[in-house]
């Protein structure tokens, strides 16, 4: 899966690194100064690096835990993300990453007790969520990066906080094969299945998402369902209605349902056209007027109000 890997200098220490370093004994080993000389350079094509994408091993220096944007909580007043993972296995027309970065290589910062001090120097006082999900796939790359076998237990003492894993990803065995946390939320990105064959190109289908959905549920865990974003196609009605109604008979008690719509910075949208020119979500944007109002009164049809979190512009409009 990973034929190369760059180390970088300060993170050749590191027990993750070590360990990645011999799981993948048989990939390019190339040694680097900082992350960014590879990862920021120019000269890169996007595109033709997420046909194979590296893998940087780096360390994170500098702001490690940040403040959400406004509009984007769900359901508690102090909300963080940490991105401890830059990018992602999966090729969404409309994933943002694609106009931030210039290379689709992950990156994976193995510094994570840096991210636990963080994290727990931030949640001291109040109930908090915080979300790992920003940047990447809170579990695809699970299988090697042990990014929940290594935070759940710090998390499994920090009670008044919350862990949001953000994915679409399947791969929730080590989750199936362990005791729930209560204070975790498997939260998983959902479209209609044709929009998620067309839009979503690389990821599980939406069968196999609701098949995890349930598992998980049934297994004792906490599970979120986010509309986010819902993607503009003609027959819009038709394919969402008859969606939430398979969604909400599947998946018997969320802990929190998101709504929102295709919206990216003006600059980052222009980067985005630039790269992917025949995309249409890019090109066509996302009518939000229309679908976002549709769609929250479905929701609403199946689920109370203070486990609803729609994005600002519908409960403005
Ligand atoms: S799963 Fe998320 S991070 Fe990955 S490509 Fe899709 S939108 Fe981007």
């Amino acid at each position: 899966m990973i034929s190369t890997l760059y180390i970088e200098e300060e993170a050749h220490n590191y027990p993750l690194t070590k360990t990645l370093l011999s799981r993948f004994s048989h990939a390019r080993h190339i040694p680097i100064g900082r992350f960014g000389e590879v990862f920021n350079s120019a000269k890169q094509n996007f595109r033709l690096q997420k046909e194979k994408p590296a893998l940087i091993l780096a360390v994170k220096h500098g702001r490690r835990v940040l403040p959400i944007p406004d509009g984007y909580s769900i359901g508690r007043e102090k909300n963080y993300y940490f991105s401890h993972l830059l990018n992602c296995p999966f090729d969404c027309s409309y994933c943002f990453l694609q106009g931030m970065y210039r290379s689709a290589h992950y990156v994976l910062f193995v510094n994570y007790e840096d991210y636990m001090e963080d994290i727990a120097s931030v949640s001291h006082e109040a109930p908090t969520t915080f979300f790992s999900g920003y940047d990447g796939d809170s579990l695809a790359l699970e299988s090697f990066i042990s990014f929940t076998q290594t935070f759940f237990p710090f998390f499994e003492k920090l009670s008044h906080a919350e862990l949001e894993l953000r994915t679409k990803s399947v791969s929730i065995k080590t989750l199936l094969q362990q005791e729930p946390l209560q204070n975790v939320v498997v939260a998983y990105s959902l479209n209609p299945h044709t929009v998620a064959k067309k839009y979503e190109p690389k990821t599980p289908s939406l069968a196999a998402r609701l098949d995890a959905l349930e598992k998980l549920e049934q297994h004792g865990w906490r599970v979120g369902l986010r509309f986010d974003p819902v993607l503009y196609v003609e027959n819009y009605k038709a394919q969402y209605a008859p969606f939430f109604d398979e969604v909400f008979s599947r998946v018997k008690n969320p802990h929190s349902v998101t709504l929102g719509g295709f919206r990216v910075p003006k600059d980052l949208y222009k980067k985005m056209r630039k790269i992917a020119p025949t995309n249409l979500v890019i090109a066509q944007g996302s009518p939000e007027s229309e679908i976002l109002p549709f769609c929250a009164a479905q929701i609403r049809n199946h689920i109370e109000e203070e486990r609803f979190f729609p994005c600002q512009s519908i409960n403005e409009s």
